[in-house]
């Protein structure tokens, strides 16, 4: 199957230009497994991009954590898609829950932006993940395939998207899933777009686990059949992200 390991850091509404720096300066001395064998991508606010994209090591990219939903224009506050092109920032997460949960953005919402974004030349770390009033009821599995169905009726390509499984009651909780649990959706994901994309696409997209992921428990998860790498925030600031790139190999 070949999928390549994709570890992605999501600074979120962090950093300062100092804090920014240092933390490229400690990820640009790391000794990390190549590009062939993982791909890295780190995501820090919108205003920090060019400063990061600037300093940070050739073999690692960076994407943004959002853009509009469509072509610039009268949009104030948003960023677009061609923006993003134009400054030669080649990914971009959405999806995320923070803003499904904060900003209300909707499962089509969430399709059109994806959709958008792959037209204009953008790949994409797509966020899925369930509540735990969701886990709880027993509608993991159908709440994940509803959120993926959404991208699914918008997209014909999935070669520039990475689908990243992010439970909610594990983002930013230090509650991890369990390898077990993360393999299990991951799994049914999979299932999922084997009978409504294609097994061409089941087979080749990278699903990424994303909740709580930190340097010791990254190896077993990373040992799971269907987990093909990671969403990670709180520890993508720290040094411990190097040990996270590390679990590849
Ligand atoms: C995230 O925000 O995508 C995330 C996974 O956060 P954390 O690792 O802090 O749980």
């Amino acid at each position: 199957m070949g999928r390549k390991f994709f570890v992605g850091g999501n600074w979120k509404c962090n950093g300062t230009n100092e804090e920014v720096k240092k933390i490229v300066t400690t990820l640009n001395e790391a000794q990390v497994p190549g590009e062939h064998i993982v791909e890295v991508v780190v995501s820090p606010p919108f205003v920090f991009l060019p400063l990061v994209k600037s300093l940070l090591r050739p073999d690692f990219h960076v994407a943004a954590q959002n853009c509009w939903v469509r072509k610039g224009g009268a949009f104030t506050g948003e960023v677009s898609a061609e923006m993003l092109v134009n400054l030669g920032v080649p990914w971009v997460i959405l999806g995320h829950s923070e803003r499904r949960q904060l900003l209300n953005e909707s499962n089509e919402f969430v399709g059109d932006k994806v959709a958008y974004a792959l037209s204009q030349g953008l790949k994409v770390i797509a966020c899925v993940g369930e509540t735990l009033e969701q886990r709880e009821a027993g509608s993991t599995v159908a709440v994940v395939a509803e959120q993926t169905k959404a991208i699914a009726a918008k997209v014909s390509n999935w070669d520039n998207i990475v689908l990243a499984y992010e439970p909610v009651w594990a983002i930013g909780t230090g509650k991890v899933a369990t390898p077990a649990q993360a393999q299990e959706v991951h799994a049914e994901l999979r299932k999922w777009i084997h009978s409504n994309v294609s097994a061409e696409v089941a087979s080749s997209v990278r699903i990424i686990y994303g909740g709580s992921v930190n340097g010791a428990n990254c190896k077993e998860l990373a040992g799971q059949p269907d987990v093909d790498g990671f969403l990670v925030g709180g520890a993508s600031l720290k040094p411990e992200f190097v040990d996270i790139i590390k679990s590849a190999t």
